[in-house]
């Protein structure tokens, strides 16, 4: 039997040893795993930060850009083929350029890939919260393709966690940062993630994290369990924090979450959204505005009953009734 090794960047590789063609499978017309109106849309690969925790530079290796015009013509083919969403992920999209180009082109990037026509709507997943490019926030403000919305995992709040975690930040420039982008940009809906029970994190801590959850009230969270990576930095203290209270803390969190989220929601009852829909379940069909990621954020179900609505499309949708995580409403 014949073993071959490759890297996780060597695509180019694997590829010629499967029969297939290089450039028709990267500029070519790619195959997508997600209903075809919208689509992951991967600007880089690898990571160069140092969280102690993470074991993606050990895996993906430094972050490499891919060149802007290869992403504008993807971009042209995928909306030539249905895709109205481009959801624009890397492990840190904030370092997009810096590498390539020697300066930080994020922004650049959304203004043309916005001038792409069909791509209705552009959203960003993971940015970084250290050395933010505050310029992103003019391309949001300026174009309507560009969905006010931002995922920025922010891990932690205390000084001394994030510092062991070497996140490059502390609470103050957190809090800062956070103020600054709503004030930029004020209808923004913003997504966080956190650990709960990295090592030697006190009650103090966890304290000081809740409060500022309960203060900044994120219009998304996601919460985690530390998880003891071999051969990250993190890997070198001690896992001292129970799996029970990871769990609780994590626990202690969503439901702080869940209340915001909740009251966020009341508001926009009465309110009408543009929602692109997904699917169909049951008596509903399910969309999402543009503060919703698929997967991760709220729904908005709109009753079967009330109107038709294809997969794909968008219409607009009052909303009749709230809940914590998901939205109902009718087709206006
Ligand atoms: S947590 Fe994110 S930014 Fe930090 S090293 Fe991992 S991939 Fe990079």
């Amino acid at each position: 039997m014949l073993m071959l090794f490759f890297g996780t960047n060597d695509l180019q590789n694997i590829l010629h040893e499967l029969g297939a063609n290089y450039k028709h499978e990267l500029i070519g017309e790619r195959l997508l795993t997600t209903p075809s109106h919208f689509a992951y849309f991967k600007i880089a690969e690898g990571c160069n930060r140092p969280c102690s925790f993470c074991a993606i530079p050990l895996m993906r290796g430094k972050h490499m850009s891919k060149p802007m015009e290869e992403l504008v013509n993807e971009a042209k083919i995928l909306a030539k083929n249905g895709t109205k969403e481009l959801i624009l992920i890397a492990q840190d999209l904030t370092y997009y350029g810096l590498d390539l180009y020697g300066v930080r082109k994020l922004d650049e990037l959304m203004r043309r890939l916005s001038d792409v026509p069909g791509i209705e709507w552009i959203r960003l997943q993971y940015a970084y919260p250290s050395g933010f490019p505050m310029e992103i926030l003019d391309a949001m403000n300026e174009r309507d393709n560009i969905c006010k919305y931002l995922d920025m995992p922010l891990q932690h709040i205390t000084d001394n966690m994030l510092k062991s975690m070497r996140r490059g930040t502390t609470k103050q420039k957190t809090i800062d940062l956070v103020n600054q982008i709503r004030d930029k940009v004020p209808n923004i809906a913003m997504r966080t993630t956190l650990i709960c029970g990295y090592p030697g994190e006190t009650e103090y801590d966890f304290q000081e994290m809740k409060e500022w959850v309960a203060e900044t009230k994120f219009d998304r969270l996601g919460c985690f369990t530390y998880s003891h990576e071999e051969k990250t930095h993190a890997h070198t203290l001690v896992d001292d924090i129970p799996e029970e209270v990871k769990q609780q803390r994590v626990d202690d969190i969503m439901e702080i979450q869940q209340g915001i989220s909740f009251d966020i929601n009341q508001d926009k009852i009465g309110q009408i959204f543009k929602v692109l829909v997904d699917k169909k379940e049951g008596d509903f069909f399910v969309g999402r505005t543009e503060f919703d990621s698929p997967e991760v954020d709220n729904e908005v179900l709109i009753d079967a009953a009330t109107g038709y609505a294809a997969n794909g499309s968008f219409v607009h949708v009052k909303i009749d009734r709230a809940e914590d995580f998901d939205l109902y409403g009718t087709i206006v």
